[in-house]
C-alpha cells in the first residue's frame, strides 16, 4: 500500500508516520532522509545533490524526483511505502505518478492531517528549551514546575527563533500556499482522506489505521 502523509510542520505527521511504519511494516520515506541517503552512499544523483547543499542551495526538483526513483526501486518498498514531505509541489505530484506508473504502482492513499493553523501557532510558540541541558518543555502540554527554570538543572529556558509567532506563521503560510493545489490535485483523483488531527494522538492513530485497512 503506497501512502502519501499530508499535514501542516507540528501538526504531529512525525509520530503519525512513525506509526504507520510499525503497523504496516512499509518504509517511510522523507525527502531529507533521502537526500541524506543518495549523499551518504555516493549515488551519482546524491553526489549531483551534494553540490547543491553544500553550496546552501535547494536541490532542484528533478534531481529530486530522480532520487525519489531511485529510492523507490529498492526492495524495502515493494509492499508498501510512506511519503512525508514528498511531493511538495503540483509538479513534483505529477512528476511521481509517472514514475509509480512506469513502475505499474499507484498512490493508494493520500492522508491530510488536518489541524487548524491556529493551533500549530499556539503550540509551537509555547516550546522552550533549556539553555543548558537542551530539554524541551511545552507552556502547555508540560510546562517546568518553575516558570522559565530547567527541572532537570535549574537552566534557563529560552524560545527558538524557529519557534517565535512571525517564524512559525511565515512557515505555515508557506507550506499552505504549496500543499492546497496538492490537497486538490488528490481530491479530484479520490484519494484524498482528511483526518482530524485535532483529536488525541490515538484516536489519529485509530482513524489513520481504519482507513488504510481497507486497501
Ligand atoms: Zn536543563
Amino acid at each position: 500500500m503506497n501512502i502519501i502523509l499530508l499535514g501542516l510542520p507540528g501538526g504531529g505527521k512525525g509520530t503519525q508516520a512513525r506509526f504507520i511504519t510499525e503497523k504496516f511494516g512499509i518504509p517511510q520515506i522523507s525527502t531529507g532522509d533521502m537526500l541524506r541517503d543518495a549523499v551518504t552512499n555516493k549515488t551519482d544523483l546524491g553526489l549531483k545533490a551534494k553540490e547543491y547543499m553544500d553550496a546552501g542551495k535547494l536541490v532542484p526538483d528533478d534531481l529530486v524526483i530522480k532520487i525519489v526513483e531511485e529510492r523507490l526501486k529498492r526492495d524495502d518498498c515493494k509492499d508498501g511505502f510512506i511519503l512525508d514531505g514528498f511531493p511538495r509541489t503540483l509538479l513534483q505530484a505529477e512528476a511521481l505518478d509517472k514514475i509509480l506508473t512506469r513502475m505499474s504502482k499507484k498512490i493508494d492513499y493520500v492522508i491530510n492531517i488536518d489541524v487548524p493553523a491556529e493551533d500549530i501557532v499556539k503550540r509551537l510558540t509555547s516550546r522552550r528549551i533549556c539553555k543548558k541541558c537542551g530539554n524541551i518543555y511545552n507552556l502547555l502540554s508540560n510546562p517546568p514546575k518553575i516558570d522559565g527554570k530547567c527541572d532537570i538543572c535549574g537552566g534557563e529556558l529560552y524560545q527558538r527563533e524557529d519557534d517565535k509567532e512571525e517564524t512559525v506563521r511565515r512557515r505555515l503560510q508557506v507550506y499552505k500556499e504549496d500543499t492546497e493545489p496538492l490537497i486538490m490535485y488528490y481530491k479530484s483523483k479520490g484519494v484524498l482522506k482528511t483526518i482530524d488531527g485535532r483529536k488525541d494522538i490515538d484516536d489519529v492513530k485509530n482513524l489513520i489505521e481504519r482507513t488504510i485497512s481497507k486497501v
